[in-house]
């Protein structure tokens, strides 16, 4: 970085990216949050580099472990507003065992999942998303698999608000996204987006349509049982052409943090303000700059 130049994204043209990152600053600006109130957490992907390009506090961690570090951030510090973003090799693949268990525990934060059904970056491997029969260098003779159901997954994992967006469709995920910063508990975002140079066939780049706007949907996104069926619709009709986005779950109970206060488990001051000491933290860097330059 070259402080006060803005750094220019090397997403390939096109890159279905650029939308997750447009929508996510859209959304702080809407709800008026500055970027030193917010920390984004990246995993491992092309995903990875919305670190580089969207103004906040970031920690690229290693592949698939942006939640748990997600995690710790918002417990030592509640009042930091928290976003992880991976992509669905990152997310639903080697991080999916992080994600079925944040989800779980409802902690508080948004998690964007930037499905492309590819792994982008190390060109183009089959990824969880990747539809049964779809051709890579990974396989060659067609996908064997089914892939992975991610907005069912995070419903029965215990995710306190589950929705899809998609890059074709930029007011409705900065929409969604701004509703999922908001909400108290874990929000999962699937954000649907195109790799134009990896992933051509995708069906990201067909139209779409919103569940919530549609009359011939109809389901409360408060009960679980209706949500778990429209999901169910949702990620089959996906694979047969027709893109449902929209808005499938959402309940009230208290995140992680908020039960562990409540019964006292952890104290009400936060942990990153027990344990920092400003002067001590301007003479630790101070000393650091004297040893750099002698
Ligand atoms: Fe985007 Fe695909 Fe290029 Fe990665 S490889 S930047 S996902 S278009």
């Amino acid at each position: 970085f070259t402080p006060g130049i803005e750094p220019q994204p090397t997403w390939c043209p096109g890159c279905g990216d650029f939308a997750v990152n447009n929508a996510l600053k859209k959304a702080m600006a809407n709800l008026g949050k500055n970027p030193d109130e917010v920390l984004l957490c990246t995993g491992i992907g092309c995903s990875g580099k919305l670190n580089s390009y969207f103004e906040s506090y970031g920690f690229h961690t290693i592949h698939g472990r942006s939640l748990p570090v997600a995690r710790a951030a918002k417990l030592a510090n509640p009042g930091v507003e928290v976003v992880a973003a991976g992509g669905d090799g990152d997310g639903y693949g080697i991080g999916g065992n992080h994600f079925m268990h944040t989800a779980r525990e409802n902690h508080d934060m948004t998690y964007i999942v930037f499905n492309n059904e590819i792994f982008g970056l190390t060109k183009g491997q089959t990824s969880p998303t990747s539809p049964k029969g779809h051709k890579s260098k990974t396989q060659p003779s067609g996908s064997a698999k089914d892939p992975v159901r991610p907005l069912s997954l995070s419903l029965a994992s215990g995710a306190s608000y589950v929705a899809r967006t998609a890059a074709v469709n930029p007011n409705q995920a900065a929409e969604i996204i701004a509703e999922a910063v908001e909400h108290d508990g874990f929000a999962h975002v699937d954000f649907l987006t195109q790799c134009p140079t990896w992933n051509k066939d995708a069906r990201q780049y067909v139209p779409y349509t919103d569940v919530q706007d549609s009359e011939d949907y109809d389901f409360d996104v408060t009960n679980r049982q209706e949500a778990g069926e429209m999901m169910y619709e949702v990620e089959s009709k996906l694979y047969e052409g027709e893109v449902l986005t929209g808005r499938f779950y959402k309940d009230d109970r208290p995140s992680y943090g908020q039960e562990k206060r409540s019964t006292g488990e952890m104290p009400e001051e936060p942990l990153a303000e027990r344990y920092y000491d400003e002067d001590a933290e301007w003479e630790r860097c101070a000393e650091q700059l004297i040893d750099k330059h002698t």
